[in-house]
């Protein structure tokens, strides 16, 4: 079974092929955030699902070196170093540190390297002069330098655009116009302004453009002019991946990356995160509002190259999602009285055919939808072999396997029991948290033989539509579905 996948270069799904002639090393770059606030839930989108498709490739065996890079020069950290008050470095500091933490609690593994923009000031300058050697960069009096679109035969390849329909769309500042030959030409090194960070070039003091870093942090971190994959959302193409494959292929006459991987849009209740409509969803919020597993589980829910949208239904029902998988395992491990061993499916045929399935949905283009079916498939044989163990009907084998099958496909999509720890909270943090409080005060009456206070506490709290279960592992408790 082959690993398949869209490339947007030729737009067409293809068969997975490393460059290394042993099929067995990686290279993948995947462009990371630029750092002047919190990540917003359309940035996790395409951070968790990359996880999620990291974690396959690795599983097929492959030996991944993965690179995601950290913006930390910008004309957008710079704005909120002014309003905050703060140097620009203390910002790019502080929200890289929590990009860092935030990726975390969504089970978001870290890259092989996360370097960071102003680490390769050096070799971007390289770059640059060696793109004004060839005639494909010029500096402009103001000591900013310019790419030369016209130079490079392939610009829109990657976007299917030709230069004539971009620069229809195209909206042009007049003060950098007159500085560049083409409209279209793109800055790789910006003149300095007052007060703004920046550093000592041949052609002036400045800072490097945006594009610029993907293609020095790609050749460097991952030691080859050419990689495998280049991923980001699908609002990179153009003219972010588009300059990218310019600046790159111009300088060393290879092609910079084989396979283009782009994550569809996050949207909001239909409409696009926006400035104008002020719809932005930050991470940090929200995980006060939904456990970790609901987020994931919902990012994960849909084909990465279709859109999604973040409505209190699709979230709800993530909630709801996972926590059947999530209650399912517990209550095949109360009956088993252990957990199981973690590759107690490998014996199984039925759990084989399972594990095919999920496998030919994550092959054929990283169909992670289609992954989920299975794993639900899994679920509702598990409770059954679960309620017939409970009968002493079942074959806890059997129960075993399937317990631990659930346990490797929800490793593999990243949706694992390692975020269900916060999960109990619930939706609402504050109620979640006097629930747990409620339980406390519960057991405690139940240890002392207070049983008429502790049956009141259960009873008012059923009356309410929750719960309470009590398990070897604590009390738990579930809204009545
Ligand atoms: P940025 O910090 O804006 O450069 O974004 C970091 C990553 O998040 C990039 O790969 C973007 O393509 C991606 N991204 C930004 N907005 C969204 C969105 N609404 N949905 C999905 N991915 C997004
Ligand atoms: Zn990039």
């Amino acid at each position: 079974m082959t690993l398949r996948f869209t490339n947007t270069l030729t737009g067409k799904k293809e068969d997975f092929v490393p460059l290394d002639p042993e099929g067995r090393k990686v290279t993948w770059y995947a462009c990371g955030p630029t750092v002047y606030g919190p990540i917003h839930i359309g940035n996790a989108r395409t951070f968790v699902v990359t996880d999620t498709i990291r974690r396959w490739v690795e599983h097929l065996g492959y030996d991944l070196r993965f690179v995601q890079n950290i913006t930390d020069v910008d004309d957008k950290i710079i704005r909120r170093a002014a309003e905050e008050g703060i140097a620009p470095e203390e910002v790019a500091e502080k929200y890289a540190k929590m990009f860092l933490a935030h990726i975390e609690l969504l089970g978001v593994r870290p890259a092989s390297a996360h370097p960071r923009c102003t680490q390769v000031i050096p070799e971007m300058i390289d770059f640059i002069g060696k793109l004004i050697e060839k005639g494909h960069a010029y500096a402009s009096p103001d000591g900013s330098v310019w790419f030369s679109v016209r130079s490079f035969d392939g610009y829109g390849k990657l976007s299917r655009k030709n230069l004539d329909d971009m620069r229809e769309g195209e909206r042009v500042d007049p003060e950098q116009q007159k500085l560049k030959r083409d409209a279209m030409d793109f800055s790789l090194w910006k003149a300095a302004k007052p007060g703004e960070p920046s550093w000592d070039a041949p052609w002036g003091q400045g800072r490097p453009g945006w594009h610029l870093e993907c293609s020095c942090m790609s050749m460097r971190f991952l030691e080859s002019e050419t990689i495998d994959i280049h991923s980001g959302g699908v609002d990179l193409v153009f003219p972010h991946h588009e300059n990218e494959i310019a600046q790159s292929e111009a300088l060393t006459g290879k092609p910079f990356a084989r396979y283009w991987l782009h994550q569809a849009m996050l949207n909001i209740r239909g409409d696009k995160m926006s400035k104008s409509l002020g719809n932005f969803l930050y991470i940090d919020k929200l995980l006060e509002r939904f456990d970790a597993l609901t987020l994931r589980h919902f990012l994960v829910s849909a084909h990465y190259r279709t859109e999604l949208d973040f409505t209190d239904d699709n979230l709800e029902l993530a909630r709801k999602s996972s926590r059947r998988y999530a209650d399912a395992w517990h209550e095949a491990v109360a009956v088993l009285g252990a957990e199981p061993d973690a590759g107690a499916w490998k014996t199984s045929p039925a759990c084989a055919e399972l594990e095919e399935r999920f496998a030919e949905s994550m092959n054929d283009d990283f169909n992670t939808a289609r992954a989920l079916a299975v794993l639900f498939d899994v679920v509702t044989r598990l409770n059954t072999a679960r309620a017939n163990a409970e009968k002493g009907a079942g074959d806890t084998v059997e129960l075993a396997a399937l317990a631990s099958l659930l346990d490797f496909f929800r490793n593999l999509l990243g949706v694992s029991r390692s975020l269900e720890a916060a999960q109990t909270t619930g939706m609402e943090d504050l109620s979640g948290r006097l629930l747990d409080l409620l339980i406390e005060v519960r057991n405690d009456a139940r240890k002392l033989k207070q049983f008429a206070l502790s049956d009141r506490i259960r009873d008012r709290l059923a009356e309410n539509g929750i719960v309470l279960e009590d398990r070897a592992d604590g009390t738990r408790w579930k809204r009545e579905s």
